[in-house]
């Protein structure tokens, strides 16, 4: 099944029912209404003479533009390039050349960002251009834009006329193109997070996404009458993929609380929409396990939800499950190179390995955990992952050098992830191959510590990684944020660790932050975190 064929089936299913809310905007679409929208913009883009195959950006935050363009550009075959809304002229630049982006829809303005005026500054030909005729030195593939404005100016379309652009009494020609699309055809260039370095182009078929999408909301029984919570950027797969395409596949309603992440917003939207399922990536959960506002509001209406996308802490689970009514909650387990998720766990699996476990594996994808020579390792020992399946990406866009590392023969996908199965089939990720500290020979993985110290009561956040040292090769170090009016301090936190874990694992440098530098996807990104360090021990 394609994206469109996907969305068509659930229209029929569930026309009247709720598809988009956005409390903020008090805007609510039903499936019906959602649909007649995506066609009327899918007939403007090909008004704008974008074909099947053409690569198409979108440069935004999360709004109704986003998840509108999402399913436009999927009804006539476009390639959705997802652009990090943090992406900054140089990046946007080789983000679009890299695709080749015929197309860019592009935002208005969000906190200090302006995206038209960005825009401007790199393509300044646009002034001078007609709308869909842009001839620019920097962006040689680039012929139109899209601003999400009323008014964007010279050489710039408005969203709303391209949906005018179109002739919906053209629909059979939008129908003909649908049914020419194929499964297999790639649908997506998702950018990974950028959590160890520049974020990677993964390129992605409708197979690939349209499947995993109904795989994960099926793990939690989504039905219809479900109203899933999405603070998680669109750019993400979390986002674009689990949270708005597994509501498309079980006639869920999507729920926007804003333009990115804020716990205030977001516990609002689940209590004024009677959300039943909530995503996010573990340092949102833990802003909103201690925000106020949970005693004061109802949210009783959440059952279930995911979370994901980085190491998910043994004592936030357990909050999240007793104070946020989430007695459902599933970690999952994935990576933007595999439409995500391959593996995740079951409502019902027992709270311990629910809480201390990504779950079992995915249907229809293998799993093997191998040692550094690719051989097999016991059950119970550490190894690399490594998964194969429908999920695994067509490959890096443009990139073959990158993609041979990363799917080695016969397909598997090597996560860099060290991860342990257990006899039953329960995995635990262990940390990145990448993070992995080696101090004096010995082997420490900082997710570890981040455990042990995560049970310290002042401790709010805490990230742990290794340094380089010149006595043991590499020390470990702790970058922490305290919970307010906490006198904790980095003897404090050394005396903790005596006696209770191992001495060469006690973090040797600590460091008080008010926040941890993060990617656009609430990822904590330790390589900043390593570099700042290092500057300063010098
Ligand atoms: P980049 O590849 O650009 O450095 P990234 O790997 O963070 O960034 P994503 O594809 O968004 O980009 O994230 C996938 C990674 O997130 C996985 O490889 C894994 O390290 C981590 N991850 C995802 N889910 C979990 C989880 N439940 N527990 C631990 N780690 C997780
Ligand atoms: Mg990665």
């Amino acid at each position: 099944q394609t994206i469109p064929d996907l969305l068509k089936e659930t229209v029929g299913k569930f026309g009247s029912r709720d598809a988009l809310i956005f409390p903020k905007q008090e805007m609510i679409l039903t499936y019906a209404e959602f649909d007649r929208k995506v066609d009327r913009l899918a007939a403007g883009l090909l008004a704008l003479g974008l074909e099947k195959g053409d690569r198409i950006g979108i440069w935004s935050p999360n709004n109704i533009e986003w998840i509108l363009t999402q399913y436009a550009t999927a009804r006539i075959g476009l390639i959705l390039v997802n652009i990090n809304p943090a992406y900054r002229l140089t990046e946007l630049e080789y983000a679009l050349n890299k695709s080749g982006c015929k197309a860019l829809v592009a935002a208005d303005k969000f906190k200090t960002s302006d995206y038209l005026k960005m825009i401007r500054t790199l393509a300044p030909e646009l002034e001078k251009s007609e709308p869909g005729r842009l001839n620019s030195a920097k962006l040689p593939a680039l012929k139109t834009v899209i601003g999400i404005h009323e008014n964007p100016g010279a050489g710039i379309f408005a969203f709303s006329d391209i949906s005018e652009m179109g002739n919906l009494s053209d629909r059979e020609r939008l129908d003909d193109i649908t049914a020419s699309l194929s499964p297999d055809d790639p649908i997506n260039i998702q950018f990974t997070s950028g959590t160890t370095g520049a974020p990677k182009g993964a390129t992605l078929t409708h197979y690939n996404i349209v499947n995993n999408a109904a795989h994960v909301v099926g793990r939690m029984n989504f039905t219809e009458k479900d109203r899933l919570c999405i603070p998680v950027p669109l750019y993400h797969c979390f986002g674009m993929v689990m949270g708005s395409l597994g509501c498309v596949s079980s006639g869920a309603a999507m729920v926007f609380p804003g333009e990115a992440f804020d716990p205030e917003e977001t516990l609002r939207a689940i209590s004024h929409a009677h959300c039943t399922a909530l995503y996010g990536v573990p340092t949102m959960f833990v802003a909103m396990v201690g925000h106020p506002l949970i005693a004061e509001l109802d949210l009783s209406s959440l059952r279930t939800g995911v979370m994901a996308g980085a190491p998910c802490p043994i004592e936030v689970m357990k909050k999240v499950i007793d104070h946020m009514h989430m007695s459902e909650v599933t970690i999952c387990y994935g990576m933007t190179e595999t439409s995500p998720v391959s593996f995740q766990s079951n409502v019902d699996d027992p709270l311990e390995k629910r809480v201390s476990t990504v779950g079992r594996i995915h249907p229809h994808v293998e799993v093997r955990i191998v040692d550094e020579n690719g051989m097999d390792v016991p059950v119970g020992t550490r190894g690399e992952l490594w998964t194969r399946g429908y999920s695994v990406m067509q490959g890096y866009w443009d990139d073959e050098e990158k993609t041979r590392e990363a799917i080695v023969d016969d397909g598997w996908m090597r996560t860099g992830d060290l991860a342990v199965l257990d006899d039953e089939g329960y995995c635990q990720i262990v940390g990145r191959l990448k993070d992995m500290i080696i101090r004096g020979g010995e082997n420490i993985y900082p997710r570890e510590i981040e455990e042990f110290l995560f049970t310290h009561p002042d401790i709010q956040e805490v990230q742990v990684f290794g340094v380089p040292d010149e006595k043991f090769g590499e020390e470990v170090c702790a970058w922490i944020v305290a919970r307010d009016g906490a006198t904790l301090d980095a003897d404090g936190v050394k005396a903790y660790c005596k006696d209770q874990i191992a001495h060469y694992k006690v973090p040797r440098h600590v460091r008080f932050v008010s926040e941890l530098p993060m990617t656009v996807t609430g990822k904590p990104q330790k390589f900043i975190m390593r570099d700042e360090m290092m500057a300063i021990l010098n």
